[in-house]
């Protein structure tokens, strides 16, 4: 098999530990501490609750959404229309995940080794946080050069699992045959089975928070990232 491109999944594949639902509810504390500093509770589930919905219409709609979407529902609904309220509110929450997102250590030395054997590196991630938001982390890390093409679904007509966010990371990656190209990723039905469904080969990196999904089986199953070295080395005979 001939492999031109990897494109990885970001959250719990590139990083180290995807977060629970506890944590989401938690990072909205200081953004509701803006919106509703004399209900701070409550204006975190509310934030809380809307995010899921969000989620929810996009996975069945496969339509992408962002940030502002969430903040400016979640104001609206609380009778809230100031828009420098909403900005701060959307700032603190930026901050409160920024100093949580930890990249896998492993990341860089892999991402390297992938460089040096000439493939094209993509990354695709399904967010509704703002590109640059993702791109400051990744410089802080040090892994932005590591990453030739990156595609934030926040920049997206659609989520994954819909084809066009797989397409658009392909062609980051200038791949014109899917089945020149891999996808590694955390989540059964998100990342395998949309690659799939477009003829990649698939890698899963299981994440503690995301279950397995019967039926969706991935081409290999890594336990950390460097083990993704040998199965590319092994389809490359194939
Ligand atoms: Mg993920």
């Amino acid at each position: 098999m001939r492999i031109e491109a990897v494109i990885f999944d970001w959250g719990g594949t590139l990083t180290v530990d995807e977060a629970s639902l506890a944590d989401c509810r938690e990072r909205w504390l200081p953004a509701a501490r803006h919106l509703a500093p004399t209900r701070v509770d409550e204006g975190a589930d509310e934030l809380f609750t809307i995010e899921r919905l969000w989620w929810d219409r996009g996975i069945a709609s496969g339509r992408s959404f962002t940030l502002r979407d969430i903040v400016g529902e979640a104001a609206g609904a609380m009778g809230i229309v100031d828009q420098q309220l909403i900005e701060s509110a959307e700032q603190a929450h930026l901050d409160a995940w920024a100093e949580a997102v930890i990249h896998d250590p492993e990341a860089a030395v892999v991402l390297r080794e992938l460089d040096r054997r000439g493939l094209r590196i993509g990354l695709l991630s399904n967010t509704h946080w703002p590109r640059h938001f993702h791109e400051d982390l990744l410089a802080r890390d040090e892994l932005t050069t590591l990453i030739h093409s990156r595609h934030y679904t926040c920049d997206l007509e659609n989520l994954k699992p819909h084809g066009g966010a797989f397409r658009a990371a392909l062609a980051g990656v200038g791949v014109s045959d899917p089945a020149h190209a891999v996808f590694v990723g955390d989540r059964p039905i998100d990342d395998i089975s949309g690659a799939k469904a477009l003829g990649m080969r698939t890698v899963w990196r299981p994440n503690p928070h995301v279950p397995a999904e019967p039926g969706i089986d991935a081409d290999a199953t890594i336990g950390s990232l460097p083990e993704l070295l040998a199965v590319l080395d092994r389809w490359a005979q194939e």
